[in-house]
């Protein structure tokens, strides 16, 4: 299904195309995470192959990695489908980065919960939909007047990025879901504990 609220707000990407520092550690880490996220559908393309879903963990210089933009489609990443978000403006909608793939605009989710909540290491964002219809409003949701791709989600999701229950439905965003936690492997059995609840 097409996203309509996706894609179209302008976001603004300074973007250096080069190698960035991805250890094998972080890179194998983060890379069978999102296979286990491919292989459930929670990350993928929609059949008009636009893709979906991403995740990213923080590194120790305080920056963070992120499974690039148009990558949903692939089965198999390699470190090349990565970005390094080095900075990023909220209220400008805007992020830097360094890789050979672009960082996505949903970049800034995931950059307001590291912001906003020291303790958290990895984000998690999925679009499932009968998931989102599920725990909307019965989990932290962010109001729905609050649009994908707008400085107002990101102070939304601020809101509700320091609760013990590590996830958050997005409102205003369709099918959008965010897991986050200590650890990426934390954040992955947040979203598969609800995704395998129904
Ligand atoms: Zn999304």
């Amino acid at each position: 299904m097409k996203q309509p609220d996706e894609g179209y707000i302008k976001f603004n990407l300074n973007w250096d195309k080069k190698a960035f520092n991805f250890s094998d550690q972080d890179f194998s880490q983060i890379n069978s995470t999102r296979k286990n996220l491919f292989e459930t559908g929670l990350i993928g393309a929609y059949p008009d192959g636009i893709g979906f879903g991403n995740l990213s963990i923080r590194t120790e210089k305080n920056e963070f990695i992120i499974s690039g933009s148009a990558t949903g489609n692939f089965e198999n990443l390699t470190k090349e489908h990565y970005s390094l978000v080095k900075d990023y403006d909220i209220h400008k909608n805007s992020v830097r980065c360094e890789g050979f793939s672009k960082a996505s605009s949903e970049s800034l989710s995931h950059a307001i919960i590291y912001e906003s909540n020291p303790k958290v290491n990895a984000v998690i964002h999925v679009h499932h939909n009968d998931m989102w219809k599920k725990y909307l409003n019965h989990l932290p949701t962010t109001n729905k007047k609050a649009e994908f791709g707008t400085p107002e989600i990101a102070l939304e999701i601020k809101k509700l990025a320091n609760q013990s229950s590590g996830i958050i439905i997005m409102g205003g965003h369709r099918e959008g879901i965010i897991s986050y936690g200590k650890f990426l492997n934390e954040a992955e059995e947040i979203i598969l504990k609800y995704f395998n609840k129904f």
